[in-house]
């Protein structure tokens, strides 16, 4: 049976466009309710902050305002349509899906994962951290470019949220991380989590850097998440009929490119998001099992900083947007 929601949540919402801050409000909104019979309502413990969120606030990804940030939860399920019959009422799971930087999320049943009954909110905290980027890694590594042994891959962000999970999950398929990070610090720490060489964007030039390492060669496949700013110099950084993943804006968008710039070393281009690798139920359940026991095993490790209460979510963004932050923030939901 149900359990009775309260009508009113708070939520982290934006109400407009803007490269600013003051669109994001703590708010007061509707709990949402059961309307078909394949939804879900969590009770959310803790969510996820990405970098995403920062594209739909800039317009960079449009979407229909006002709306609820947050991407992924873990939590508890309290509600549910007749079509569900894989989850019960006080589930344990964590989720991606849209609108989870909120007290109650209704999502569908498409990727939710279910963690044990006797699951802490440690275990809790784990996994609102680390299923988006973790799924988002490991697709990556294995069906945007199969990462072989021996490879030299190129990875920027290397110590922020997704870098760091990058790193470690290239590294064990016995291929060479090159990290690119904007200090000393972040490359440090990439470096422990499994980049072999470093170069720093602040002070390096990275295309000679990685013709160095590579032995005028270049780079079998390159993980580019900053986008614009990266885009020609990636480009040149790849071996002959390499990889290029393009796969974040985090310096703005590519701007559109001509086809040919590909032709000369017969380079693969790739845009690719997670949820088309992760959203039908064979690689739902092939992805999260293979992360669950990466994540249980201790061969993954999840660099989380300290839970933020979600009203705070503002100063987050803030801090992630100025690149100034390693590995991964959760925010804390009021119960
Ligand atoms: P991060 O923790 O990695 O934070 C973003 C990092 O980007 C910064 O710390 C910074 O690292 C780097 N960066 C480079 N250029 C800039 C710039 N001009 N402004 C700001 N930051 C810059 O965030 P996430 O782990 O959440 O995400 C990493 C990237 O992966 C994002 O671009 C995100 O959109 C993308 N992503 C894409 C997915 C997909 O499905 N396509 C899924 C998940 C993530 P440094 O200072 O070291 O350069």
């Amino acid at each position: 049976s149900s359990v009775a929601l309260p009508k009113i949540q708070k939520a982290i919402i934006i109400d407009g466009v803007s490269d600013g801050y003051d669109v994001i409000k703590y708010k007061d909104i509707a709990t949402p309710t059961i309307q078909t019979p394949n939804d879900i309502i969590i009770k959310n413990k803790y969510a996820g902050v990405n970098y995403i969120e920062s594209y739909f606030r800039k317009g960079i990804y449009p979407c229909a305002l006002p709306a609820i940030l947050g991407r992924e939860a873990s939590g508890v399920v309290v509600d549910k349509g007749t079509n569900i019959k894989n989850f019960e009422i006080g589930d344990k799971v964590a989720y991606i899906g849209n609108c989870s930087m909120a007290q109650f999320t209704k999502i569908d049943n498409s990727m939710i994962m279910k963690l044990s009954s006797d699951s802490t909110n440690e275990d809790l905290k784990l996994y609102a951290a680390g299923i988006l980027q973790g799924l988002t890694a490991l697709s990556f590594v294995t069906e945007a470019y199969e990462v072989k042994k021996g490879d030299y891959i190129l990875v920027y962000a290397a110590a922020g949220g997704a870098g760091l999970i990058f790193d470690q999950l290239i590294k064990a398929r016995g291929a060479h991380v090159i990290a690119v990070c904007s200090s000393d610090e972040k490359l440090q720490l990439a470096k422990e989590n499994g980049a072999e060489y470093l170069i720093n964007s602040k002070t390096d030039d990275i295309l000679t850097k990685v013709m160095e390492i590579t032995d005028n060669k270049g780079v079998q496949a390159a993980f580019d998440s900053v986008g614009k700013d990266t885009f020609h110099t990636t480009l040149a950084a790849l071996k002959n009929k390499g990889t290029f993943v393009s796969f974040g804006n985090a310096s703005g968008p590519v701007p559109p490119i001509k086809i040919s710039l590909l032709t000369p070393k017969n380079i693969k281009l790739l845009r690719p998001s997670l949820y088309a690798y992760t959203k039908d139920p064979e690689d739902w359940n092939k992805y999260t099992t293979e992360l669950f026991s990466l994540i249980q095993t201790g061969a993954l490790k999840i660099k989380i900083n300290d839970a933020v209460s979600l009203e705070k979510y503002a100063e987050l963004a803030k801090k992630l947007e100025s690149r100034s932050t390693t590995g991964k923030f959760v925010l804390e939901i009021p119960q």
